[in-house]
């Protein structure tokens, strides 16, 4: 077997070197690279020819990071011990001007000939992308979440946008019939018709202002709100369920002028989805008696918005599911609800959590950051 141990060759180092899966550039004090390992050099596109003699800066796109001036200095004040490591997150420049994410680890060695410094660079460009594409998949299926959600309320949807349609031609049969009666009719009736035909056609557009809202994709936009008016908006998508006397909704708005910095629109996700799945549950029960509370409690720089039902409540085998990803109990359900709704609140620096009222049913609490004015 013709096969050099390692100690056989003339240099092991340069072995090791090569044979790691990390870049690994060696340079003195004043930054100039000594050594270039074969990873490197494909990460960088330099030989190791072209990289030698050069400063290490080259292959940072902050030149300060990893060079004598800023890091190395630092560095070097600190007067610690011979061998110390830092771990850094920079951006690397190859040969041809593009750049990739990476972390960065420093060691000196103190050596004949001064310190060395030995930088191991792991490229971070894999894991940012597949990180990026878990994002994209969870907006996805936010997107597809608020759409199953939406079509599951279709009959009270269409009865919004119905209602001030309804109003519309009501108001314009009126004004007709006013102008046929008396010739040219009566200016001031007309006026009164015309402005209620315009109101309505407001309501209307706002109705469909707030779907388009809701079916939008796209990344999270926040901004400021008043905490009354995203629950009022959940609410009014169970406007057809509370006049069908399918459900009561209880909720009295706040005095203070509580405002919120999120995306309204992931709010009132969470909101529906409790609000729905307090609904599935308490019709799944059979009962008739179906009430649904909300409640703003003010905790200091938190708010809790408590969604309380009087529904069968969760079993306490259930509890420590609740939040799972794909735990149903529904026989057409998905499990992804409440661990989507718990996923926006971690994100808008809150939390959801579930708790068993004395008194039965469920209740959950979703917290959030608060920004009080006045
Ligand atoms: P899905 O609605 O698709 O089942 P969720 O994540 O929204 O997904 O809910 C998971 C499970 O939590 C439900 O299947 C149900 O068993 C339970 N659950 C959620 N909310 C309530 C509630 N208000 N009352 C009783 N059980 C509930």
């Amino acid at each position: 077997m013709n096969r050099n141990s390692i100690t056989d060759l003339a240099n092991p180092l340069d072995v090791l070197m090569d044979a790691a899966v990390d870049a690994i550039v060696i340079f003195d004090s004043t930054g100039k690279i000594l050594q270039f390992n074969r990873a490197a050099q494909e990460l960088f596109i330099y030989s190791a020819e072209e990289a030698c003699g050069r400063n290490v800066s080259l292959l940072m796109s902050d030149p300060g990071s990893i060079g004598h001036d800023k890091y190395m200095q630092r560095y070097l004040d600190t007067g610690q011990g011979r061998l110390t490591r830092m771990v850094l997150e920079e951006t690397g420049v190859k040969s041809d001007g593009s750049t990739f994410p990476l972390t960065l680890s420093v060691g000196e060695v103190q050596g004949d000939r001064g310190s060395r410094f030995i930088s191991i660079i792991h490229d971070l460009s894999e894991k940012r992308a597949g990180e990026a594409k878990v994002r994209q998949l969870e907006e996805q299926l936010l997107h597809a979440d608020r759409l199953v959600i939406l079509g599951e309320l279709t009959a009270g949807i269409a009865h919004e946008i119905n209602q001030p349609l309804t109003a519309i031609a009501a108001y314009a049969d009126a004004g007709k019939h006013l102008m046929q009666r008396s010739g040219n009719g009566s200016p001031d009736n007309i006026h009164v018709i015309c402005e209620k035909i315009a109101e309505q056609s407001r309501r209307a557009a706002e109705v469909v202002q707030r779907l388009r809202k809701l079916v939008r994709t796209g990344n999270v936009s926040k901004a400021r709100h008043n905490i009354n008016e995203i629950i009022n908006n959940t609410i009014l998508l169970f406007d057809y369920e509370i006049k069908k006397k399918l459900l009561k909704l209880d909720f009295s708005p706040v005095d203070s002028v509580d405002i919120l910095y999120v995306d309204d629109i992931q709010i009132q996700q969470i909101l529906v989805n409790l609000v729905k799945n307090g609904l599935d549950a308490m019709s799944a029960s059979g009962q008739q008696d179906r009430r649904i509370t909300i409640r703003v409690i003010n905790v200091g720089k938190v708010v809790d918005i408590a969604v309380q039902d009087n529904g069968p409540g969760v079993s306490q085998a259930d509890r420590k599911h609740l939040f799972e990803s794909f735990f149903t109990t529904k026989p057409k359900g998905v499990g992804l609800g409440l661990s989507i709704c718990k996923n926006i609140a971690a994100a808008h620096g809150g939390n959801l959590r579930y708790e068993s009222p004395a008194e039965g049913g469920s209740r959950f609490i979703l917290t959030l950051p608060l920004e009080h004015i006045g």
